[in-house]
Parts: structure tokens; C-alpha cells; sequence
């Protein structure tokens, strides 16, 4: 049975799709045109039909190695330069034949509503604006540069009809795919919604290690064991759930999880000395009763809020820093440390770090992934590290695959890891045991 994929997923293999026909068309239509008018000796139109032609190849080159944003403004740069030049030069109207080819114009602006759905909304209105007013500007004008270039209307008149049929029937393909996006996307809505009453989530545990092997703690990680679609990942899945405010039941969930796991293991020695840090997106920060849910949680639970610890990103300090404080201090009073995840990715500036009541900053693994390889990712890392210890904070490393960037990591003085070298993120049982194993071995070089 195939497994149906996620609306992101299938997102962006629409958008590839869409990058493979734009640039077969290109090309196509490029060769065509430019062999049409190579016969008719029109030397100006071939080269521009044979720019078009080579820039549909690199869009195609660029869709294959997956860098579909570069992609996409290529192609909207070129097709969107060559029809109004062509509606300026070629295909000027008369009282006989109106013009057609701009309507091509219409197709590229649903496509950029497409594939800039998730870019800020200044840079999607913006590009969609501009190809809009320029095609009514050239849908209600007669502009035009008369040149010895212009087509004849034996030409026009059959283009007329396959121009605007064809753009008609781009508009109803586009307007398609985005009528399924928005019914897929409400459906994983619905599906979120069944599964948080179904328990579908349940939380997997990535061990924390000292550089002497030492299990300090772990982070909590969603995932969602849907029906159908099988394990899925939060990168599928929380976008939307913030978008549709999922994610403060579905937090509020986790973080009851967390302290149940805290309290069971605060009973047990071998791992009482365990800490565990959860994720908060913005929205759930945001909410003005956030402190009163953990302090709330924490009570009902019975866990030691010292344990607790919550892994903020830098995305929310764009919001009132102020409040941020207010609840970081009172977190703080209550016990509970804060942490910020995947730093160096976003915009804090360094004045909201020096503010921040923080106990922890967390390098980004993107950082640590080059660390060896890449100067600059070694630059950045090791400044974190400084900056942090500086600050008071503890740094951790997060994304640590190999003994190579440990010992670099170390060096540096970092002293805290968490990636696939040591565990990748597992159940409670399995967690458990690579906590045991790793005081056995701590004993072994003790004795
Ligand atoms: P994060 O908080 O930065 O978590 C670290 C992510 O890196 C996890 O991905 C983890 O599985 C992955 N990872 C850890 N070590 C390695 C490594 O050595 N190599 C590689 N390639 N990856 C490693 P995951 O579990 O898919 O989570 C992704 C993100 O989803 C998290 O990033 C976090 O921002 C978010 N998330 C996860 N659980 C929750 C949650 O309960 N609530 C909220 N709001 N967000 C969550
Ligand atoms: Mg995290
Ligand atoms: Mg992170």
C-alpha cells in the first residue's frame, strides 16, 4: 500500500513539478519560435527565443540540485522580461487583433503565489502586484515600439487563439493544485485534532552527555504516530500546528509528559539526577497565563521544576522582549531554567542576550555539522561557546555526529553534547538503558 505523503512534502514536489514544466516549456517554446523566425530571418527575435531556450536549461539544471527558490526567479525573471518585451516589440495591438501573449502574465503571478506561500508576505504581495499591474497595463493599452520587427497579423491571429487558450488552461491547472494544497493542509489539520484525542503523540528522549560520557539529561522530542502515514516528524507537522493553534494543547500535552517522566524518575537513583528540556514554540509563550500552565503542570505532576527546563528560539525575541523577561524571571522563581535553542539561526541581537535571564544557549547544529570543514561554521562555533560562557550560561552542542567534531567541540571548551555520536532520540526504555550503560562504563574507569 503507498503511503500517502505530507502536504509539505507534496508541497514541494508541486513546486518542482511545476519548475520541470516551466523550464521544458522554455526551452520548447524557445527552439520553436526561434527555428519559426530563424526561417523568416528575424535575427532579433531568435536571439532572444534562444536566451529563453538556455535560461529554461539552467532552471532545469537548478530544479535538479533542489535549489528550486533560485529556480523559480530565474524562470519568473526571464519569462516575465521576455513577455513584456515581446508585448512591447512583437505583439503590438491593432483595431484587427488584440494583443495575447501577456496573458501568460497571469500564470506567472498564480505561480508565484504557489511557490512564495512561505516567504513574508511583503516579498509575495510585492512580486504578485507588480506582474498584476503589468498586466493590466498592457491589457488596456496599446503600447508598443514599432519596429520592423512586428509580427503580421496572419501570425497574430492564430496566436491570439493559442496564447489565450493556452494561458486559460494554466490558470485552471494552477488554480487546481491550489485548491488541493489548501483541502490537504485542512485535512492533516482534522487528522492533528483526532490524533491529540486519540494519543497518536508520544515523545522519544535524546540523551545530553558530558565530555567525560555522563548522562545529564535529555531533550523531549514529538512525533506523531499517525494512522495512515505512519512516524512523523514535527518538522511536518508543527508549522501547522501553530498556524492553527494546535500547538497549545498539543505543548500543553508535552509538557504534562515531561513532568510525569521527571516524577517517575525522580524515585529511581539512577536517574533522579536526570534534566529535561522541552520545546516551546512563540504561540505557546505568548499565552499571557504561560507561567500559571508550568507552574500548574509542575504541581500536578509532583516534579522538581529543577529538572525542567525549556528550550526557547531566537524567532521569539522578535516579539515584546520585555514580557519575554517578565516570564523567563518568573520561570526562573519558580525554578525553572530557560535555554535557547538552535542559536546563531535567527536575529537575537547580543543586547537581548545580555538580558535574557538564560541558563543555556544551544549551537545550532548547522554550525557543528561543518565544524571541521568549513572556517567559518569553526568561527561561529567557537565564538558561541566563548560568548556564552562568558554570559554565565552553560553552552550545549547540539547535531554532534563524529568524535571529530566532539574532540574540536572540546578543545573549545564545550563541554556538553547531544547528537547521533552519542544517541539518537529513542523511547523511554532504550534511553534508560544507554543511561545505565554509560554509568557502568563511568565506574569501570573509575575503579
Ligand atoms: P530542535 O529542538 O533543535 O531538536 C533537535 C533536532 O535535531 C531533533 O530533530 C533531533 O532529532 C535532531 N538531531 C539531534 N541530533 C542530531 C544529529 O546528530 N544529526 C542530525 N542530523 N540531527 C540530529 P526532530 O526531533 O525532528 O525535531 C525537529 C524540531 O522540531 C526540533 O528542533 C524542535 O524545534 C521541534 N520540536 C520537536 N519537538 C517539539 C515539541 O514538543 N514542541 C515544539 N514546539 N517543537 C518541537
Ligand atoms: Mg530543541
Ligand atoms: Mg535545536
Amino acid at each position: 500500500m503507498s503511503v500517502p505523503s505530507l502536504p509539505t512534502q507534496m508541497h514541494q514536489s508541486r513546486v518542482r513539478m511545476l519548475l520541470w514544466v516551466s523550464a521544458l516549456l522554455m526551452v520548447t517554446i524557445g527552439v520553436g519560435w526561434a527555428t519559426f523566425f530563424a526561417i523568416r530571418q528575424a535575427w532579433l527575435i531568435v536571439a532572444v527565443e534562444s536566451a529563453m531556450a538556455i535560461m529554461g536549461l539552467l532552471v532545469a539544471y537548478l530544479t535538479r540540485k533542489r535549489r528550486t527558490r533560485l529556480a523559480f526567479f530565474v524562470m519568473l525573471t526571464t519569462v516575465y522580461a521576455s513577455l513584456v518585451a515581446f508585448g512591447l516589440v512583437f505583439d503590438i495591438p491593432d483595431a484587427q487583433v488584440p494583443r495575447s501573449t501577456h496573458h501568460y502574465i497571469l500564470l506567472l503571478a498564480l505561480a508565484a503565489m504557489l511557490v512564495l506561500r512561505d516567504e513574508p508576505g511583503w516579498m509575495r504581495h510585492s512580486v504578485v502586484g507588480m506582474l498584476f499591474v503589468s498586466y493590466v497595463a498592457l491589457s488596456s493599452t496599446t503600447w508598443g515600439i514599432q519596429t520592423q520587427y512586428l509580427i503580421s497579423n496572419d501570425v497574430r491571429v492564430p496566436g491570439t487563439w493559442i496564447n489565450t487558450a493556452l494561458a486559460m488552461l494554466g490558470l485552471y491547472a494552477l488554480a487546481h493544485i491550489m485548491v488541493t494544497e489548501v483541502v490537504a493542509s485542512h485535512a492533516l489539520e482534522v487528522d492533528m485534532r483526532k490524533g491529540i484525542a486519540r494519543n497518536e503523540f508520544f515523545l522519544l528522549y535524546q540523551a545530553q552527555v558530558t565530555h567525560k560520557g555522563r548522562v545529564i539529561g535529555a531533550e523531549a522530542l514529538l512525533r506523531w504516530r499517525h494512522p495512515k502515514m505512519g512516524l512523523v516528524a514535527p518538522g511536518d507537522f508543527i508549522d501547522l500546528a501553530e498556524q492553527t493553534g494546535l500547538i497549545l494543547p498539543l505543548g500543553a500535552w508535552v509538557l504534562r509528559d515531561a513532568c510525569t517522566q521527571l516524577k517517575t524518575w525522580a524515585h529511581m537513583p539512577e536517574y533522579s539526577h536526570l534534566s529535561l528540556s522541552v520545546n516551546v514554540s512563540a504561540r505557546q509563550f505568548r499565552q499571557r497565563d504561560f507561567v500559571e500552565q508550568i507552574q500548574a503542570a509542575l504541581e500536578r505532576t509532583g516534579a522538581n521544576p529543577k529538572r525542567l527546563k525549556l528550550e526557547l528560539t531566537e524567532s521569539m525575541l522578535v516579539e515584546d522582549v520585555d514580557d519575554i523577561v517578565r516570564k523567563m524571571e518568573a520561570l526562573r522563581s519558580l525554578g525553572v531554567g530557560c535555554s535557547l535553542d538552535d542559536f546563531g539561526t535567527g536575529y537575537s541581537s547580543l543586547n537581548y542576550l545580555k538580558k535574557l535571564p538564560l541558563e543555556q544557549l544551544k549551537i545550532d547544529q548547522s554550525f557543528v555539522r561543518d565544524v571541521l570543514s568549513d572556517p567559518n561554521d569553526a568561527a561561529i562555533a567557537t565564538t558561541v561557546i566563548a560568548l556564552g560562557k562568558n554570559l554565565g550560561f552553560a553552552v550545549v552542542a547540539e547535531g554532534v555526529e563524529t568524535m571529530g567534531q566532539r574532540d574540536f567541540l572540546i578543545s573549545h571548551d564545550c563541554n556538553i553534547f547531544q547528537g547521533y555520536l552519542f544517541s539518537k532520540p529513542v523511547v523511554v526504555p532504550e534511553f534508560e538503558a544507554f543511561v545505565r550503560a554509560s554509568q557502568q562504563i563511568e565506574s569501570e574507569q573509575t575503579s
